[in-house]
């Protein structure tokens, strides 16, 4: 289903009358709405939350992990580190090993219907919404070291608003994986843009990198800020302004990204 389709669906919340001109070729949204029975928004946001292709660009519905396979590939790195995995210490690890694994990359198998379930609301407010210093924690697929910081995300609603403990399971979704900083922020933006289609999305991150820290090396940087911005917050630099505004009046002392 394409987008424009659902945002029909989702300004109506009713089955209309499909409007087609004589140059478009598509069907698709005809035959789609003889099997879709749209009562309400949360119908159709179900609907376009379970969409092969909406579940495939956001990386979701994945098998289950291997646990299995995750401990015996433990055992086989702690032999080849020099370490003796039958000493009594390290008989469990392969197995905590696996069960962090399937924890801290749970954001490929979160199901976003159910993450985002009964939590959009349609209303009439256009001011900026904005949900600063969510903890977030991640792994750098580079190295699958740990990275973390703080995110803080802001849209300015079209239609519809969403209950603001969402936003943090929503950072949670994408950050709970293999991840570089940048396409997360990214993510997280395109995610609230699909699911609220506002008037503009704004995602900021801070990051620290333990690839980095750790090892003393700089491919990846030990702190570092992205941003993703879309919609009225792309194009109107004052909108942007008032957000970043937000952003270091919130931080106070502190400097983003130091
Ligand atoms: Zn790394």
């Amino acid at each position: 289903m394409s987008r424009s389709n659902v945002n029909s669906l989702f300004q109506t919340g009713k089955r209309q009358p499909v409007k087609r001109t004589d140059s478009s070729k598509e069907t698709t949204y005809e035959d789609q709405m003889e099997v879709i029975v749209v009562g309400e928004t949360e119908t159709a946001l179900n609907i376009q939350l379970q969409d092969s292709d909406l579940l495939q660009k956001y990386e979701l519905a994945w098998p289950p992990v291997d646990q299995r396979t995750i401990q015996e590939s433990v055992k086989k790195i702690l032999a080849a580190v020099g370490e003796d995995p039958s000493r009594e210490g390290l008989l469990n690890t392969p197995k905590r090993v696996a069960g962090a694994y399937a924890e801290l990359l749970s954001g490929y198998r979160t199901d976003p219907a159910e993450l985002v379930n009964n939590a959009i609301f349609d209303v009439e407010y256009d001011d900026m919404v904005i949900v600063r210093d969510i903890e977030y924690f991640s792994l750098c697929e580079h190295h699958m070291l740990p990275f973390m910081g703080h995110a803080h995300v802001a849209y300015i609603p079209g239609k519809k608003v969403i209950g603001l403990s969402k936003i943090p399971r929503i950072v949670d979704m994408f950050s709970r994986r293999l991840q570089v900083q940048e396409r997360l922020t990214r993510q997280i933006a395109d995610f609230v843009n699909e699911v609220l289609d506002p008037r503009g999305v704004a995602v900021v991150m801070d990051g620290t990198h333990m690839c980095s820290m750790m090892r003393g090396v700089h491919k990846c940087h030990s702190g570092m800020t992205t941003s993703a911005m879309l919609g009225i917050f792309r194009e109107d630099r004052g909108v942007r302004q008032e957000f970043m505004m937000h952003l270091e009046r919130s931080a106070g002392k502190k400097t983003l990204g130091a």
